[in-house]
């Protein structure tokens, strides 16, 4: 394939299967394109993944809320009752001398899923809106270096390996959190599977035509 200069590469696309460069064509509403090679999903078209995003985010937003709100379990250990939140955990890790495993904990399972959710908020907001050309292309590939950071997911399997290694010991009762969190969780890998990145891109490109063009 020979390409006359590098803005002819904006016209293609890269399969994340088998690598092989296809052309980018345009596709009908709800129809998706697949690799000329593998068959990989490429790229789909869906006019109204802006809407569908944005309620999401601000349901994801809600439960992330509630979780962080009200307490995780409660503890019953020899009489004496134990109330696990997600801050108060991260706040007994700093209070224990526990720095690094603290700050991961913080950025991991609070900092960046937090972010992740305003910036999508924003980001689908602005593009409903067709404003922030600039601005959805920075929170775009702010948005693409944290996703992989995110690791709420990681931390309620986690609790749930600690639930069964603590039934041996006492008494647990599963809180408001608990329930919150794991609808949380469903909705963030809802929202990492179905609205993928690249899609995004391209949605933008439809909105702000003139900076792919020049
Ligand atoms: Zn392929």
């Amino acid at each position: 394939m020979k390409l006359e200069n590098e803005d002819a590469l904006n016209h293609y696309i890269i399969c994340q299967q088998c690598y092989t460069l296809n052309e980018e064509l345009p596709i009908e509403d709800g129809s998706k394109a697949c690799c000329a090679e593998c068959g990989e999903i490429l790229y789909r078209y869906d006019s109204k993944l802006i809407d569908h995003a944005l309620s999401w985010s601000i349901t994801g937003l809600i439960f992330f809320a509630l979780a962080n709100a009200f307490p995780l379990v409660m503890i019953d250990l020899l009489g004496s009752e134990q109330f696990i939140t997600i801050p108060k955990t991260i706040a007994s890790l700093f209070a224990n001398g526990f720095y690094i495993v603290g700050f991961l904990c913080l950025f991991l399972i609070f900092i960046f899923p937090l972010m992740i959710l305003l910036i999508n908020i924003v980001l689908f907001t602005l593009l409903k809106t067709g404003r922030g050309e600039d601005l959805t292309k920075e929170l775009l590939i702010l948005l693409s270096r944290i996703t992989p950071w995110s690791m709420a997911d990681i931390f309620f399997i986690s609790i749930l390996v600690a639930l069964v290694k603590l039934i041996a010991f006492g008494q647990i009762h599963i809180g408001i959190s608990f329930w919150a969190l794991m609808a949380f969780v469903l909705i963030d890998l809802y929202i990492t599977k179905s609205i993928r990145i690249p899609e995004i891109w391209m949605l933008r490109k439809k909105i702000f035509p003139k900076e792919a063009a020049a």
